[in-house]
This record gives structure tokens, C-alpha cells and sequence, in this order.
């Protein structure tokens, strides 16, 4: 991409309504504009971290078995009297009416929908396990939206479903979420530690926030230090294998937020120097709710008896919106973001440091076309401007290198690669630019 050809209009002041350093620098790096109280236009630089984000999230969803669908966001109101939600859910839904008088909402969540596909489709407990997920915009009526995506009343969600014949069988499903979310988090460059959390209006008995640890994070936390440095479910983790012990090593250490919290406990069973008591951002919920839903809604398979027994639910949810402010509040400094390569919208600025000069305009080209050729994902910032405002805006877009090329360098065949998170820089030669890349 050439800078000079996108729609990048990064902003010299800080916007004074952001008030965490996320939401400043998505302001500021052009990833966002706020159109409305909680709701946010992602720009072009946003939306390509965004989309990277999901490309992560489905990967190890259906590494972990789970199989993607898309329901709409609006939904019948009928179906949340079914399950008794449509009273209960409160100010946070937002109600619609259609032109023919019937009661819509903008779905919050999604269990009552997927539990009427189920219902209408799987008839027999041949077909369970079965896991639905889907990532679509929510809405949520919030009192306070605030931190720009952190907290919107539109956002987006991935949201999984399982269905299995028993709670035994349900609670492989959700030890399967379970690791599926530690890599997922992991491969974006973030530590999020599953904690006891409270299970709100989605219901249940065993429930899982993942929260990453950071000063403006919306959540009191209660941890192991410990829990900082264990090791991350493998790549080739068996998800048809039993993942109990992945679970256990990470739920053996106490870990809980606020609303969870027991003191004494905390204080028994974790040693003084190894106990954290921070703010945290949840980034995603795991739920097992047995037969909350399937029961009033009449979702039920045949068991091996011919028995109609209604089927055991989990639900997972990720917010990705919340995520992308998440990840950068992990990894900035006071030049701007600093991408982790799995997530950035391009992983190199290549900078020509001389628009007027034939030399320079020429290699420039020769290298976008050779990087562009290995598959490098290039911003190519050919503007006709002075080298100060771009490596001002390489750093503030905070891609992972930077490909500088100047007539200095150029006379020793050479161009310097910047690294935007340890600052190194390496002077290469021309033909071993592309191959330092890869
Ligand atoms: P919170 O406690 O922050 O209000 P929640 O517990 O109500 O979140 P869940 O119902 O667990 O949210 O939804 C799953 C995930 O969706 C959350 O873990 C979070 O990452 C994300 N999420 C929820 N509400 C919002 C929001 N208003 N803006 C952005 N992301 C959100
Ligand atoms: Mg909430
Ligand atoms: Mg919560
Ligand atoms: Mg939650």
C-alpha cells in the first residue's frame, strides 16, 4: 500500500476526550472515529488490525473444533420471552419495534437464537458433541461506555455455543474453550489469566473471565504471580485428548476478580511476595450453564435410551473491539503503538527518506515490489514530506519494522531496518533486505 494513495489521517494532538493511552493512540494512529456515544467507525487502520484479530480467533476456534456461522444481529423478542431474558435483560437491551408493531431487539448475546437452531436441527445425541460460534455485532445499552472500544455499546463478539448429552461431556467442551482461549490471547502477544468469575445474567455454575492485567483495566484482580509465567497449551495441543491437565495447571493457583473474591483464601493459600492485587481487562468469558436454556426452550436430543433429555450449554465469549485497545495498552510506548507482528495492520513502513531523488525513488519501488512479491505486508510511505514526519508516523502506527532507504545508505548498497519495539537497527545490503524479513 502506498501511503500517498490511503486514507490515513493521523491526528498531531491528543484528542482531549481519551483518557486511557489506547484510546488515545487508536485516535491518534487514524484506527478510529467516534460517531456517537459507544459507537465507533473503524478506519482503515483499524479495520485491518481488527480483522487480524479475528483471523486468529477463528483459527483456533475450529482448531478446537468449534464451526463458524453468522446469525443476525437483530432478534425476535419471542425468543428471549421463551427463556424468560426478554423482562430480565434490563435497560442494557436495546428494543426495536418493526412496521408491523413486533417486539425486535439488537441482539446482546446470542444463546436463545443458537438454542432455536439447535432445537430445530439436532435431533439425536449422534450429532454431540456440537459447538456454534459466530462473530457478529452486539449491542449493549451501556450506562457508561467509555475508553473508546474498551467499552462501546456496539462492539463485536466472538461467541461460541456447545451442546453435549451430559455435564460430563459439557465440561470437556468447555476445557476445550478453555486452551483454545490461552492460545488465542497468547498469539496475540498477551498474557490473560483465567480467573473464578460471577456468572450474570447468562447463568450457570462454572464460569471463566480472561483478564489481561493493566492499571486501567475496568476490573479488581486477585492472583498467583505465578500464574504470569505458565506455560501456554502447544500449538499441536489434542483437542480430542483430555485437556484436564492443561485446565488444572491453570486453575490450580488462585486467581479471582472482585466480585469472587475470598480474602482469606487468597491470603491461605497464596505466599505474600507471590500475591497480585491489580486492575485487569476482561477480554473474554467462558460459561457451562448446564440447562438453563435447553430446558425452557425444549432444545433436547434422544439419548442411547430413546430418553428426550435436554442438552448441557456452554457459552464463550471474545471481544474483539475490547481486544485490539487491550493489546495495545500491553505494547506502547511514548512514540506511539508497537504491533506484535500477528496482529499488525502492515508489518513494515518502508520509508524513502528522499521523494525528490531519482536513485531513492527508484529502489524504493524495486524493494515495495520484491517485499511485496515475499509476501511482506508493506506501508510505503512515498509521501512527499520530510523524513521526521514519517518516521513520526511509522512509530505512532506502531508497525513492527521499519525499512529505511536514504541516498546515504543507497551509495554502500545498503538501507536500515529499524525494529519499532527493541529500536535496534541493522544496516543490510540491498540484496539481503527482503530475505532479513523472513
Ligand atoms: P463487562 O464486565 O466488561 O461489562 P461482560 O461480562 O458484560 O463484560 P460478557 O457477557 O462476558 O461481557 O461478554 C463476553 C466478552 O465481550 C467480554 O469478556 C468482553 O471482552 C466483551 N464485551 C462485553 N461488553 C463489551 C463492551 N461494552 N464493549 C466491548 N467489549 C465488550
Ligand atoms: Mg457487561
Ligand atoms: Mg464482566
Ligand atoms: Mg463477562
Amino acid at each position: 500500500m502506498r501511503l500517498s494513495k490511503y486514507f490515513l489521517p493521523v491526528l498531531k494532538e491528543t484528542p482531549k476526550e481519551a483518557e486511557i493511552v489506547s484510546h488515545r493512540l487508536m485516535l491518534r494512529a487514524a484506527m478510529l472515529k467516534q460517531e456517537a456515544s459507544g459507537l465507533y467507525a473503524w478506519l482503515p487502520m483499524g479495520y485491518r488490525v481488527l480483522r487480524k484479530v479475528q483471523a486468529i480467533i477463528e483459527q483456533e476456534q475450529d482448531r478446537a473444533g468449534a464451526i463458524e456461522l453468522l446469525m443476525p444481529t437483530l432478534q425476535p423478542a419471542d425468543l428471549w420471552r421463551e427463556s424468560g431474558r426478554y423482562d430480565a435483560y434490563g435497560k442494557e437491551m436495546l428494543r426495536v419495534t418493526d412496521r408491523h408493531e413486533r417486539d425486535m431487539l439488537y441482539g446482546p448475546t446470542n444463546e436463545e437464537m443458537i438454542t432455536s437452531i439447535f432445537r430445530s436441527n439436532v435431533k439425536s445425541y449422534k450429532d454431540l458433541p456440537l459447538n456454534l460460534y459466530h462473530i457478529q455485532w452486539k449491542f449493549r445499552d451501556e450506562i457508561r461506555p467509555r475508553f473508546g472500544t474498551m467499552r462501546s455499546r456496539e462492539f463485536l463478539m466472538k461467541d461460541a455455543y456447545s451442546f453435549d448429552l451430559d455435564k460430563e461431556a459439557s465440561v470437556k467442551s468447555y476445557h476445550r474453550m478453555f486452551v483454545a482461549y490461552l492460545r488465542t490471547y497468547y498469539r496475540m502477544g498477551l498474557t490473560a489469566i483465567p480467573m473464578q468469575a460471577e456468572t450474570g445474567p447468562i447463568g450457570g455454575d462454572l464460569s471463566h473471565e480472561f483478564i489481561v492485567l493493566a492499571d486501567t483495566g475496568e476490573s479488581g484482580v486477585f492472583c498467583d504471580k505465578a500464574l504470569l509465567d505458565q506455560p501456554i497449551p502447544p500449538k499441536d495441543v489434542d483437542y480430542d485428548g483430555d485437556l484436564t491437565s492443561y485446565v488444572n495447571d491453570w486453575t490450580k493457583m488462585y486467581a479471582a476478580t472482585e466480585d469472587m473474591i475470598d480474602m482469606d483464601k487468597f491470603q491461605a493459600e497464596v505466599p505474600e511476595d507471590r500475591r497480585v492485587e491489580a486492575r485487569g481487562i476482561e477480554v473474554g468469558q467462558v460459561f457451562y450453564f448446564g440447562t438453563k436454556y435447553s430446558e425452557p426452550m425444549g432444545a433436547t436430543v434422544a439419548d442411547a435410551n430413546g430418553q428426550e433429555v435436554p442438552v448441557h450449554m456452554g457459552s464463550y465469549g471474545i471481544g474483539l473491539t475490547r481486544l485490539v485497545p487491550a493489546i495495545i495498552e500491553a505494547s506502547h510506548d511514548d512514540d506511539g503503538i508497537i504491533w506484535p507482528v500477528s496482529v499488525a495492520p502492515f508489518e513494515l513502513a518502508l520509508i524513502n527518506l528522499k521523494t525528490g531523488d531519482e536513485g531513492c525513488v527508484a529502489q524504493c519501488d524495486a524493494l515495495y515490489k520484491q517485499l511485496d512479491n515475499a509476501g511482506i505486508e508493506v506501508l510505503y510511505d512515498d509521501r512527499d514530506m520530510g523524513a521526521g514526519g514519517k518516521f513520526a508516523t511509522a512509530d505512532l502506527i506502531g508497525l513492527p519494522y521499519q525499512m529505511i532507504v536514504g541516498p546515504r545508505g543507497l551509495k554502500n548498497n545498503e538501507v536500515e531496518i529499524k525494529n519499532r519495539k527493541t529500536g535496534e537497527r541493522t544496516n543490510v545490503s540491498l540484496e539481503q533486505a527482503v530475505d532479513f524479513l523472513l
